[in-house]
């Protein structure tokens, strides 16, 4: 795995290639609307660069004028820190190749627009597993890399940029810089975490981990206050690999849920056969979610973990990735599309946490996909990573106008007082001020910034061109 792979097609055994057929690069039409998951905010691209291989970056970068472009994965972020409004985007997708793997020691070097379903489906059925996955794996290598994602195993595995060994980024002022924690670690710790703003990553080589199969041993329990999720969390940290736990944002700081924990196993004996799900064709009317809609769903989604059998052998995809089954459940929210509130609060501020879920609980406009998780303290990947010791909770609320912002800004008073931080990738309106109390030491990051880049959430909360 030394060796550094070519940028243009590789005689690399095409049994692990995702895609063979590649179009060339289309011509990018005059302005294109790319959305983020939470449709929010609505915006429009001058130009949409498509590369379909690699070494076409170098003339893409060229050719931008500075702080114009931005990698775009498969805009699974929330809000706008994958969005470059009025400027220009690069869509990685079409990047889409694994390029190499090596057996010994489950290295897998992939091309940036390789997903995370991608590597999944091709490696689980060989013993291998993604060492963390994010509550999707609709994901990009280079989106993940870029938010240095977290997952259920966050307490023992850290975040995705732990397992990143080397990536090579293409980057305006430089050309290809390959980094490592040999080489240009700077640049490393500065692109894991950061935004894609440090250049365009081409491939990385990420570490698998070895699994029994594709199964998990899972666990729910039923919850009714913060302390008994801490009581749990604490309980399982040492025995159970993923931990998890879902949250009635409806019942304020008496809150009540279910707290999944599990691990790998080997097979029970039964087929496995991965399931696509049915895709949401439309935009849901807004009247369709509202309080009383989700807090009935709230009420039998609770009764129905509390009352079924704790404990069950299920296959990874249900238990990573509950929401994968349904594509495009985004729409579900309406053409106004809707925002995801995360933060991490640190654990000696348990009473700000209270607060935190009573003001949702009050506002009556919490969602039913609240998530609840306590991080680990392994120390951050990148210079700009979210994940940090503390309670971390994620919450939807449909787009409403000032009513939801004004919430958001309420929690985010709770959220500045604690010393806590929001996530950037699902942020489309943090202030500045907030994002200072975040990432107080953001400003070590600018000199890794690419000349040619920039994003919507960057000028926003940094002010800068
Ligand atoms: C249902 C759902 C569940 C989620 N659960 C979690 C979770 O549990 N934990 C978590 O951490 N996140 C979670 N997320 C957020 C998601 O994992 C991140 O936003 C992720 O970064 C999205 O990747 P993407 O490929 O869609 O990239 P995009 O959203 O398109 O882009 C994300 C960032 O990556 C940059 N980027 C993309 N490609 C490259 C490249 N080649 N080089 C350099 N930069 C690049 C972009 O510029 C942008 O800054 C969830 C999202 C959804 C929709």
């Amino acid at each position: 795995m030394n060796s550094r792979s070519p940028s243009s097609p590789s005689a690399f055994d095409s049994k692990y290639r995702c895609s063979t057929t590649v179009p060339e690069q289309e011509p990018a039409p005059p302005s294109e609307q790319i959305f983020s998951w939470g449709r929010y905010p609505k915006t429009v691209h001058r130009s949409v660069h498509k590369p379909a291989w690699n070494d076409q970056l170098p003339e893409i970068l060229g050719a931008a004028a500075p702080h114009s472009v931005l990698p775009f994965g498969l805009g699974r972020s929330y809000g706008d820190s994958c969005l470059n409004a009025g400027r220009d985007l690069i869509d990685c997708r079409r990047l889409n190749r694994i390029l190499a793997f090596d057996e010994l020691t489950g290295m897998v070097r992939c091309e940036c627009g390789v997903s995370l379903s991608d590597i999944l489906e091709v490696f689980v059925p060989k013993g291998w597993f993604l060492p963390v996955t994010p509550g999707t794996s609709f994901v990009t290598v280079g989106g993940a890399i870029a938010n240095d994602v977290h997952g259920k195993n966050h307490h023992c595995a850290g975040t995705f940029g732990a397992h990143v060994h080397q990536i090579a980024l293409h980057r305006s002022d430089s050309g290809l810089v390959f980094c490592s924690s040999n080489e240009n670690p700077e640049m490393l710790r500065a692109t894991i975490g950061g935004l894609g703003l440090t250049g365009v990553i081409a491939w990385a080589d990420i570490k698998l981990k070895r699994v029994a199969g594709p199964w998990i041993d899972a666990e729910s329990i039923p919850f009714e206050s913060l302390m008994s999720f801490l009581d749990l969390t604490h309980a399982s940290n040492k025995d159970f690999e993923y931990t998890v736990a879902w949250l009635d944002c409806f019942a304020g700081r008496k809150t009540r849920g279910i707290f999944f924990r599990g691990n790998h196993v080997p097979s029970p004996g039964k087929p496995f056969h991965p399931k696509r799900g049915p895709k949401l064709p439309f935009e849901l009317p807004t009247w369709v979610l509202n309080r009383y809609t989700i807090r009935a769903f709230n009420t039998v989604y609770y009764a129905i973990h509390a009352a079924q059998k704790p404990k069950a052998v299920v296959a990874y995809g249900p238990f990573f990735y509950p929401l994968d089954s349904i594509r495009q459940w985004n729409l579900m929210y309406g053409k106004q599309g809707f925002l995801q509130y995360q933060c991490v609060i640190p654990e000696t501020k348990l009473e700000a946490f209270e607060e935190l879920l009573d003001r949702i609980a009050h506002s009556g406009m919490g969602s039913f996909l609240g998530v609840l998780k306590q991080f680990g303290s392994a120390p951050p990947a990148g210079m700009l990573s979210f994940p940090r010791p503390g309670l971390t909770i994620a919450l939807d609320f449909a787009m409403r106008g000032e009513r939801t912002l004004q919430l958001m800004r309420s929690l985010d008073e709770v959220v500045e007082e604690s010393g806590g931080a929001l996530y950037p990738a699902k942020d489309a309106r943090m202030s500045p001020a907030l994002f200072e109390t975040s990432f107080p030491s953001w400003r070590n990051f600018v000199p890794y910034i690419d000349p040619k880049m920039s994003s919507s959430f960057w000028r926003r909360v940094t002010g800068s061109p």
